[in-house]
């Protein structure tokens, strides 16, 4: 991973949108910018991005020999354990400020009071504001090794679940199903922080996009939805694939055929210059035609990286132009409260010609059980 090209890249950013910094907080932004993993804990831990100065961490002394050996160089801003002494990091760290009025961006989604409260009680004239926008401009697009990295998360998903279907009975419970299914990510070669931990819903339980693993136990003629994902070099992947357990109603094989069709007209849409929106049009609209469109209940997709809901996000209206290199899902579902639910979810990448889908697990609706 080339960490100095991404680093010159963000300060391009921030010349462009007049911010003097950006700070981020331990997790995705810091690991995607430095390789660095910490945890988000109560001792504070917060990287400062500026065109215009070296990259500043600020972080406990005890984490310091970590940081000396990321990948990139970074100014240290070190505190130790007593009562309130990571103020005067903060204040060192930002004591170059310039006074001129640009703001500093923050990670919107990680940043808590917490950190918020330092940051502003160091620089207490420093505007801040969400960094949102300035992230999803920096991480859409994918790089060859991220690229590489989401195809490997994508082939040990694929794997698990070949090896999670065989074993696959009439009677088990969601949670037993479950629980195969994770030890199955880990034994094909996941890193052990999986993305989500797996959805496993059966019957009426599939009729809830996010439904919970509990006690039902897979019984004949219903469907079951599973929804998983594998994780390498920190890069995820995200499936879901609907199976019939023994043989099923043909409105149940017909909603399959709907959705899988929505699927293909989702992935089909998808290219460079087009936009977020009309791609969740395309799918939206084979539903909507089959006469499901009231039980679509979700966006179409979302995108895939470092995190397992990243932009861009593939939603009505959704203006964001696509380019090559974004990775997203197309996960369309028709959901009937009490009878049952299908989702197919695969996950694409724009290419400069089209799009090509990452992901090959068949999406035929297959008999199990
Ligand atoms: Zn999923
Ligand atoms: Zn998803």
């Amino acid at each position: 991973m080339d960490y100095q090209k991404r680093i010159e890249r963000l300060s391009n950013l921030l010349r462009t949108e007049e911010l003097e910094a950006l700070a981020v907080l331990p997790g995705p932004n810091l690991f995607y910018l430095t390789g660095l993993s910490f945890h988000l804990m109560e001792r504070p831990v917060v990287g400062l991005f500026s065109a215009s100065a070296p990259p500043r961490l600020i972080l406990p002394e005890f984490e310091k020999p970590k940081a000396e050996a990321a990948a990139v160089a970074l100014e240290l801003f070190s505190y130790g354990e007593q009562e309130g002494a990571s103020l005067s990091a903060f204040q060192a760290a930002l004591s170059r400020m310039p006074a001129d009025g640009r703001a500093v961006a923050v990670e919107p989604l990680r940043a808590r009071f917490h950190e918020l409260g330092l940051l502003q009680a160091a620089s207490p004239h420093t505007r801040f504001v969400t960094g949102a926008s300035l992230l999803a401009s920096l991480r859409m697009a994918k790089d060859s090794a991220e690229l590489a990295a989401i195809r490997r998360a994508i082939e040990i998903a694929q794997r698990a679940m070949d090896q999670t279907v065989p074993l696959i009975r009439l009677g088990m419970t969601e949670h037993e199903l479950a629980s195969e299914l994770n030890v199955q990510l880990l034994r094909a070669g996941s890193e052990p922080e999986i993305p989500f931990s797996p959805i496993v819903a059966t019957g009426p339980n599939s009729a809830h996009p996010h439904a919970v693993p509990g006690d039902r136990r897979l019984g004949a003629g219903e469907l079951l939805v599973l929804d998983w994902g594998a994780t390498a070099s920190g890069y995820i992947s995200d499936l879901t694939r609907t199976f019939a357990v023994g043989e099923i109603s043909q409105e149940l094989a017909e909603v399959h055929r709907v959705v899988g069709q929505a699927n293909a007209a989702g992935r089909a849409a998808v290219g460079p210059g087009v936009r977020c929106g009309e791609v969740d049009r395309a799918a939206r609209a084979v539903i909507a035609s089959a006469g499901y469109g009231e039980f679509f209940l979700h966006r179409t997709g979302h995108g895939i990286g470092l995190e397992a809901h990243e932009p861009p996000f593939i939603r009505d209206g959704e203006p964001t132009v696509l380019e090559p290199g974004m990775t997203f899902t197309i996960e369309p579902g028709i959901y009937l409260a009490g009878r049952g639910g299908v989702r197919i979810e695969d996950n694409v990448v724009v290419t400069a010609e089209g799009s090509s889908s990452l992901t090959s697990s068949p999406r035929e609706l297959k008999v199990v059980g």
